[in-house]
């Protein structure tokens, strides 16, 4: 099979030419890393679990009308998603304080906002991803007043679907990133939702017992990353149970 050309590889996804013009194909890789990549380690079966994950929140997204690049997974690894320009912010929902949050605030991790709070931070690895505010965002121009309150409209949305499908399986959705990007038609460009939606990029807390099922599990030595993601897409139907009895070849004796 002809070698497909790599237009770009990120930190946990690469990206390479898709079948059609205006299409590419994304490829969910085991690499794992937290702290501006100073802490690293491959993870088996990562990126099958990620591809999965992503593929359902996606398709719930556009079923329910918000405009997604995906189109649809191609096997364990792979999704064919719309070729977009992404805009260079990665775009912060939270419902519960944690993380940077707590830090930079002094909040305790775990007191419930009154409100979402949305947050924006420039995409840029070199400079540790800063947080922006909107005046920032209009004066550099990576997006127009326009596309930002495009982009706000459908983060509170994505936050409401997110926040109902896990309380729906006993999960609190505390907090997740999400990118957007520019899909053009003719003359005219949209913003729709790109990148990827897993439990590397949201924090989730079970509602009894508050386990993590989430890339905190790695990032503060938590236990098996991938039990945790396991663990939430059986919840969510994405994989069987694992039965335990199991349901491989017998011996015959
Ligand atoms: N997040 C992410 N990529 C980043 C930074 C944050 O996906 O480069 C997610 C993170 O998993 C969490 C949310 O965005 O769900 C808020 O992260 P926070 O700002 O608290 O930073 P962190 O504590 O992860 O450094």
């Amino acid at each position: 099979m002809a070698r497909r050309r790599m237009i770009y590889e990120g930190k946990a996804k690469i990206l390479y030419e898709g079948p059609e013009p205006g299409t590419i194909v994304q490829y969910f890789k085991d690499d794992t890393t937290a702290f501006d990549a100073t802490k690293k380690e491959v993870i088996e079966g990562k990126g099958v679990l990620n591809n999965r994950l992503s593929e359902h929140f996606m398709t719930g997204l556009n079923g329910i009308g918000i405009p997604t690049h995906f189109i649809k997974r191609l096997n364990m690894r792979e999704q064919l998603v719309y070729a977009v320009e992404i805009i260079p912010l990665e775009v912060v929902i939270r419902n519960v304080a944690a993380g940077s949050m707590s830090k930079r605030l002094g909040v305790e991790e775990g007191t419930p906002l009154p409100r979402p709070i949305i947050e924006y931070y420039y995409k840029d690895d070199a400079l540790h991803d800063p947080i922006v505010s909107e005046e920032h965002i209009f004066a550099f121009q990576w997006a127009s007043p326009q596309e930002l309150d495009e982009i706000i409209q459908l983060s509170m949305r994505v936050n409401d679907f997110l926040s109902g499908v896990m309380h729906g399986i006993g999960v609190k959705l505390v907090d997740f990133k999400i990118e957007f990007g520019r899909r053009f038609d003719n003359d005219f460009s949209r913003i729709v939702l790109a990148d990827e939606i897993s439990p590397d990029s949201c924090r989730l807390w079970d509602v009894e017992t508050g386990r993590k099922l989430d890339k905190d599990v790695f990032r503060r030595d938590l236990g098996s990353l991938t039990d945790a993601y396991t663990e939430l897409a059986t919840r969510l139907g994405v994989m069987p149970r694992k039965s335990s009895t199991g349901t491989g070849p017998k011996l015959v004796k």
